[in-house]
Formats: structure tokens, sequence, C-alpha cells
């Protein structure tokens, strides 16, 4: 079920009022339910989604050895909250309102990571030594994205939320859950 209502928030693009919000439900297989919601401005078009989680909010920190093609198929959810990394390359995507919260899986992931390091090549000029390392990246995320991962070779998803909106779920005990413990010197949240 989707329901629109305008919402007072102007727009961040064109900064007119009347933005609509409309939520949907949706179920994620081997989790629950979760929230996606869009905000579109009527004016200029613009869009942005998020997901709240509406099944079982607590911080956690959901870890993923990925050494397949079958380990792509893990569904991850991806809220404003949720802070994405992969230690093994240095990859870190900050939470942050100003991207979009979706569902996906972790080829959707990957993608998406892939397209922040080609845009940020593009960004390098002629500095050889981070051009052979985007390069490097590039051509290890393509390889994973295909399943073509070499004997032995890994990467570690590392999908943390502190409030508990992210995820990552599988059928079977891939995913490894546990707590996070959140340090806030504003202290406990509430
Ligand atoms: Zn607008």
């Amino acid at each position: 079920m989707t329901m629109g209502r305008s919402v007072g928030h102007g727009c961040p693009a064109c900064l007119l009022p009347g933005m609509t919000l409309s939520s949907v439900t949706v179920d994620v297989p081997y989790f629950g339910e979760v929230i996606l919601s869009t905000m579109l401005c009527p004016h200029c078009g613009m869009r942005s989604t998020d997901v709240l989680n509406v099944t079982n909010k607590e911080p956690a920190r959901y870890v993923l050895k990925v050494s397949s093609s079958t380990d792509l198929d893990v569904r991850v959810v991806r809220s404003s909250t949720s802070k994405l990394s992969i230690p093994e390359i240095g990859l870190v995507v900050e939470p942050g309102r100003s991207l979009d919260g979706y569902i996906t899986n972790v080829e959707g992931i990957l993608r998406r990571l892939l397209e922040v390091v080609r845009t940020m090549e593009m960004g390098l000029g002629d500095d050889p030594e981070r051009l052979a390392r985007a390069k490097g990246l590039i051509g290890l995320l393509e390889r994973f994205i295909e399943g073509k991962m070499a004997e032995g070779e890994s990467l570690t998803l590392v999908l943390e939320d502190s409030q508990g909106n992210g995820l990552m779920a599988s059928s079977d005990d891939r995913v490894m859950k546990e707590p996070l413990v959140v340090l806030d010197d504003q202290g406990p949240a509430p």
C-alpha cells in the first residue's frame, strides 16, 4: 500500500516547499518488514528514498565474507543511518541524509561502490599512483560483481547501524550479526 502526503519540507534541490512523502511496507525475506519512504518534489522532480526498520530495531553490526557468486544474492537494506565498509580495500560509506536508503543485495551494493570509485577516478587528474590504485579497485569490484573471485579470495562487507535500520539477511548463517555498542559523547540515545 502506498500513501502520498504533502509535508512542509522544502526541496533540497530547488528550495520550493511542498515535498510529497509516500511510504510503502516491504517484506524482506528472512528478516521481516521495513518501510521504504520516498520524498518527491512536485516542482523539479527531485526524489530521495530511505528505509526504516519496523521489525526489530536494535543497533547492530552485520558482517558477511563475500567469496563466491552465491554471496552476491544476500539481501542488504541500506538506510541513511547505515555505515558500509569493506576493510580490505579501505572503502567506507558513512551514514548521511544525503545518500538514499535502498533495499538491494550484495551485488547491488558492489555496483554502487563501483560507481563511487569510477566517479572518484575521474577526479584524480594524472596522479599515476592514485590512478593505478583506483584502476585496481575497479578491476577487483568488477570481478566480484561478475562472480569471478579467485580461489581463496574474499572481501568482507560490514554494515553498521546505530539506529538499527539497516541490515543484511540470508536464508542461512553466512551473515554474522553482533550487537553494536554505540559510543556517544552526548550520553545515551533517547
Ligand atoms: Zn524541487
